[in-house]
């Protein structure tokens, strides 16, 4: 156990860097991209430290470029579930005995890796599996990863220092004991930052996980582990696995030693993960953690006193930027009446100047959308766009080409219906749905963000007129859960604004914070007596 009450280095967001022409990070990622379309990877499950492989070999595609093979990697079964969850049990015992310092050291060492010799190659990986532009892939995969990691070893030691008061005579004390059992990390597709953290994040609590990323983010995933593993991550505290999502989540739901989920994913997985363990909850020894961030409907409402040119570029980078594959993507538009012609117009302008093509071009500010699956959904609600024209309009894209990569043009439909599909339902893509409102019915258009979709994520209000933020602040309280005053709203920053949505957006148990880890651990009181008593006689029992 540790001498020493030791303090962690205070944490700081890393500095994201700019790749201009000529820069250093520009000359290293062009590099790191050519090695690694050089040689096609093989990416095996990593159990209890041992790589697995099976005979069922998936191939990894570039999204922006079906001709481009990346990688192979094994596909397990519900025996290799369980195969994890032994070892991560088998690890358990060590794992959560080591003093806290030294899982601290572990992802400190984790993070330094990420923005240092690492960083090219997490963002390369992240640019080549995932379709980011660069600046995309550094936001996330080095900065937002490394951030998670530096913060939370904060939050940890912050926790531990929380312990409550004595009375004369006694010591209280509070112990932040790990989880009995194994924690199961779901991720999705879209950030690696998020990949990373859903698993790192209960292991620095000392906890053991199984971790099972998005099929389509496995090429990152494998950069992940690589990274733990050389920060001395002990085999089996995260071990990675690839099987299909149903079939892991029942593995996951029917063991006793299941102790909590950690998920990030749509709304609809979630659902499913939570009525599997509500089925099986008598069979569990504790009763799980179920922590789940989902999707959005993400919404910006411009009051009349707006700046239109605020509101534009907002919508431009907020709706549009890594394809709209943010769950913080702005999706649903209310502008009012008196601003939209001048909106309209630096809208339609910046759209016509966005590029799109493989991230490799720099210049691309667009690139692939995910997958076949994804392309189809997003193409499905343009084509219906272009049927349901009496309430809608496309007033910029609406086109798109699977020929090469998954490529689908920034869209705009502007509606005259607030309630049409697109400003309910999420897409997850680049669609941004506009309806232009009577400048005079600000309150009732305020009624309707917050009414008109289930979910409740991130939203944000352009205004100059303070009472008009402040009407929006107290109207839409329970609307978003990252409110955003004249800014866009994505781009959440580690330590500065934790990120979490309610409704059916998530259990909004903001990653990146002190609440997200208060999950990983279960309190143990512990009251010792210095004098402890030796009759049971109390003064009141006395003779008068
Ligand atoms: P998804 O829900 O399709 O998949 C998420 C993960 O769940 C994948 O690893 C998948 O294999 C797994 N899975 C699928 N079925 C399962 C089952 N029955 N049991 C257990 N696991 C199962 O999500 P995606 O397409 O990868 O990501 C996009 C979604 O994630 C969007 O809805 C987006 O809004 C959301 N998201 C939310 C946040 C947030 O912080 N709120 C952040 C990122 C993404």
């Amino acid at each position: 156990m540790s001498k020493g009450m030791f303090h962690v280095p205070l944490p700081y967001n890393e500095t994201v860097l700019n790749y201009a022409p000529g820069s250093p990070e520009k000359n290293a990622i062009k590099q790191e991209i050519k090695a690694l379309k050089e040689k096609i990877l093989d990416i095996p499950m990593i159990i209890g430290g041992k790589e697995v492989r099976t005979g069922d070999v998936r191939q990894i595609t570039a999204p922006h470029d079906h001709a481009l093979i990346l990688a192979y990697f094994y596909y397990g079964t519900a025996e290799h579930v369980n195969a994890a969850i032994d070892a991560a049990l088998e690890a358990r015992e060590k794992w959560q005995a080591l003093s806290w310092d030294s899982r601290a050291a572990i992802f400190l060492k984790a993070a330094d890796l990420i923005s240092g010799p690492y960083r090219a190659k997490i963002n390369a990986a992240s640019m080549l599996g995932q379709s980011k532009n660069v600046y995309q892939a550094e936001i996330d995969a080095a900065c937002e990863f490394a951030d998670f990691l530096r913060y939370n070893v904060h939050f940890m030691s912050e926790i531990y220092s929380e312990q409550p008061v004595s009375s004369k005579g006694i010591w209280n004390r509070m112990e932040w004991r790990p989880l009995e059992g194994f924690v199961y990390a779901v991720t999705p597709f879209n950030f690696t930052s998020i990949a990373g953290n859903l698993s790192a994040a209960p292991a620095l609590m000392g906890n053991v996980v199984v971790w099972k990323p998005s099929d389509m983010q496995v090429y990152s995933a494998k950069v992940i582990m690589d990274i733990f593993t050389e920060a001395g991550l002990p085999p089996g505290v995260i071990n990675m696995i690839s099987v299909d999502g149903p079939v892991g989540g029942k593995v996951m739901s029917t063991h006793p030693d299941f102790v909590g989920v950690h998920f990030t994913g749509s709304n609809e997985v979630f659902n499913k993960i939570w009525k599997k363990i509500g089925e099986n909850i008598s069979i569990y020894n504790t009763f799980p953690k179920i922590v789940g961030e989902t999707g959005g409907k993400d919404f910006v409402i411009a009051h009349s006193s707006a700046h239109p040119k605020q509101v534009a570029t907002a919508l431009a980078r907020g709706s549009f930027e890594y394809q709209g594959q943010k769950c913080s993507a702005a999706s649903r538009a209310y502008l009012p009446s008196n601003l939209w012609p001048e909106i309209q117009n630096y809208l339609v302008e910046d759209l016509k100047s966005f590029k799109m093509g493989s991230p490799e071009d720099f210049r691309n500010f667009i690139n692939a959308v995910i997958d076949e699956k994804a392309f189809n959904k997003i193409t499905g609600y343009i084509e219906q766009a272009k049927k349901d024209s009496d309430r809608v309009t496309i007033i910029a894209g609406g086109n798109y080409d699977k020929t090469i990569g998954w490529f689908i043009e920034p869209t705009v439909i502007l509606t005259s219906d607030p309630m049409y599909a697109s400003m309910q339902e999420e897409i997850f893509g680049p669609v941004l749905t506009i309806y232009v409102y009577d400048e005079n019915k600000y309150t009732e258009t305020l009624n309707l963000v917050d009414k008109t979709s289930p979910y409740a994520l991130t939203g944000a209000i352009f205004a100059t007129d303070r009472y008009a933020i402040d009407q929006a602040l107290k109207h839409l309280s329970n609307s978003a859960g990252n409110f955003y005053i004249n800014d866009k709203p994505t781009g959440a920053v580690v330590g500065q604004q934790p990120f979490g949505g309610a409704r059916a957006s998530g259990t909004n148990d903001k990653s990146g914070s002190k609440l997200n880890l208060y999950k990983w651990v279960s309190a143990r009181t512990i009251k010792e007596n210095f004098a402890p008593p030796t009759d049971y006689r109390y003064p009141f029992m006395e003779e008068e």
